[in-house]
């Protein structure tokens, strides 16, 4: 009998599954044959005809996804369809079978892995990315060259999904009722692969590195995504144990559906304004559906993400007003497009199409220098805002010039409509916090904008300058770390002194251990995960500041992330702690 192995990963994704494991690149060895000289060419056609299948492939598959699932799920998968239509694979591939005389799935496999070595060696995450999208669209082509890869049918077992890497496309493509839970070897809990498996309620463990992903496949596996375990082949106990603590993680999510009507405030009375995040357009409806307050953060980018080309004007106004309109008069705050860094999903694209200014992470910088893309998306946000409450939030500001930047150019985007007899609204203005600079420069920043909203997850890797997608420092990367708090901590000073509000936007929020400690810096505004807002408002409302400025007052003291959990964990065990345990925290 074989023995449970146990690995350990990033807790990505709500809840615990127990299924059958399925290797999702069906890896499983590509055969070498050499081809005599005189049918090479014949082969090469081979590729390129797999190629044209392929992209089919794809194409049906997106079709498929609409029926099921909505346009905005599918359009998860343009970017894979354009990274087909990039011959810069295949060429490669071509070059190989004539020069090396080799079949065209080892020549595929070459040609990915020559091109994914060099962009891996590069420093910067953008050409990381590609590397990914190169060994993707590799692992359609050996598929299409081998026969089409067998679509599930509606009437087999769900799994749990296994691999390397999963791309978010990947992740919406596959059918939702087949699938139970994903596990991936590399990637982190900030991965925006993982925010959509969190969004879909999918239990799901990232960056599982000891993971074999030969020994897994076809094995039974428990995915732990509360705790970030993978247990492979568990014996009948952990089993039951895991089965019992899915049922319990469901009962109580559904504990904290029927309180959500109640009001968000701790026990002293402070009144928390607790929104969600949006990523999808067409998740608005789930927003208003579980009576959430409103969105505190839409990130727009996830539209060109989806879509795999900037969208026009006209589109963003039909998809600004629509969130507006299904909202009904809860408030947004539109975040503009942040993309770069692991947003660079599908990097040669906008290398491609975007222009050059979206290599650069800081992008208001180099959308200030030229706004041909920002002055579109501020247009549509703005006529949006004629429709209900919109605030409009610039992301990456590192300091007062890009917030007046900003503020110019919305001013001018505004008189502009007006001059075209526009119904123009009044648009609150805001910045995220998310670079050290602008935290440390909170006072004078908080003076010329109308709100903060600050971004623990950004904040927390420049300041501790650790790349945030790069799962082996993911342990390293905690929001807790007494620099952040004190960082977070002039935000919200700033703010106050200033008469603006101030959110916290960042994974961070979400983080029931963390979540009085922010309470106790006087944070009265959040926006998380939407999937996480019970749970938080659960926390809200067993708190009481008082305490929590006390605790926040010592934890600012601590020399180390683990001290202040170990501070927070004490200090607020006796009231939080069957909810952190339901969250797979262990309390000791
Ligand atoms: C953040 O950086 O904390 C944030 C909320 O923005 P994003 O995660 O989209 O970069
Ligand atoms: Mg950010």
């Amino acid at each position: 009998m074989t023995e449970p192995t146990v690995v350990r990963g990033i807790a990505a994704g709500a809840g615990i599954c127990v299924g059958r494991a399925v290797l999702f690149d069906g890896r499983g060895g590509v055969p070498l044959r050499y081809v005599p000289e005189s049918m090479l060419e014949l082969e090469t056609e081979r590729l390129r005809r797999a190629s044209v299948a392929s992209l089919e492939a794809v194409a049906e598959l997106r079709v498929g996804i609409a029926a099921e699932s909505g346009e905005s799920a599918a359009a998860l998968l343009d970017p894979l369809v354009h990274m087909h239509e990039d011959p810069m694979l295949v060429e490669r591939a071509v070059d190989i079978i004539r020069a090396q005389g080799v079949n065209a799935e080892q020549a595929v496999v070459r040609a990915a892995a020559d091109l994914s070595t060099s962009l891996l060696g590069a420093s910067s995450s953008f050409f990381r990315e590609r590397a990914e999208d190169v060994r993707h669209v590799a692992r359609h082509l050996v598929h299409a060259l081998r026969g089409a890869r067998r679509k599930p049918a509606a009437d087999d077992p769900p799994v749990v999904l296994v691999a390397d890497a999963l791309s978010p496309a990947e992740l919406a493509a596959h059918p939702r009722g087949r699938l139970l839970g994903v596990v991936t070897t590399t990637g982190s809990g900030t991965s925006h692969t993982a925010l959509l498996a969190r969004s879909l309620g999918i239990p799901a463990v990232v960056g599982a590195r000891a993971l074999s992903l030969e020994q897994v496949d076809g094995a039974t596996v428990v995915v732990d995504g509360l705790r970030g375990v993978v247990v492979v082949e568990p014996d009948a106990e952990t089993v039951v144990d895991a089965r019992a603590r899915a049922d319990r993680f469901a009962a109580f999510a559904l504990q904290l559906e029927a309180r959500r009507d109640l009001p968000v405030a701790t026990t002293d009375g402070v009144e928390v304004d607790l929104r969600a995040n949006l990523e999808m357009a067409s998740d608005t409806d789930e927003v208003v559906r579980h009576g959430i307050a409103g969105v505190g953060l839409f990130r727009t980018e996830y539209l060109v993400l989806a879509h795999g080309r900037m969208p026009d004007e006209a589109e963003q106004t039909r998809v600004y007003e629509g969130v507006v309109r299904a909202l009904e008069g809860r408030p947004l705050v539109l975040r503009t497009f942040d993309l770069g860094g692991d947003k660079h999903a599908h990097a040669s694209l906008f290398g491609r199409s975007l222009g050059a200014g979206f290599r650069a992470r800081a992008g208001l910088r180099r959308a200030l220098e030229d706004p041909t893309w920002l002055v579109p998306q501020l247009r549509a946000a703005v006529r949006a805002a004629a429709h209900g409450p919109v605030s409009i939030l610039f992301p990456q500001v590192s300091g007062v010039a890009e917030a007046e930047g900003a503020r110019a150019l919305l001013d001018r985007v505004r008189a502009e409509l007006a001059a075209d007899g526009e119904p123009v609204a009044e648009v609150p203005m805001g910045i995220m916090i998310e670079v050290p600079s602008a935290a440390l420069l909170a006072e004078q920043l908080a003076r010329r904008v109308d709100f903060f909203a600050v971004g623990t997850n950004d904040l927390s890797q420049f300041t501790l300058a650790i790349d945030r997608s790069d799962a082996q420092s993911a342990e390293a990367l905690d929001g807790l770390d007494p620099s952040i708090l004190e960082l977070v901590g002039r935000a919200v000073r700033a703010a106050r002194l200033a008469g603006i509000p101030c959110s916290i936007c960042g994974d961070l929020a979400a983080d029931p251990v963390a979540l009085p400690l922010l309470l106790g810096l006087g944070v009265t505004s959040l926006s998380v995960p939407r999937d996480r807002v019970p749970e938080v408002a659960e926390v809200i409302r067993r708190v009481s500041v008082t305490d929590a400025r006390v605790a926040v007052e010592r934890a600012l003291e601590a020399a180390t992330a683990g001290e202040v959990r170990a501070l927070s964990l004490a200090r607020f065990a006796p009231r939080l702690a069957d909810l952190w345990v339901e969250h797979g925290i262990d309390v000791g």
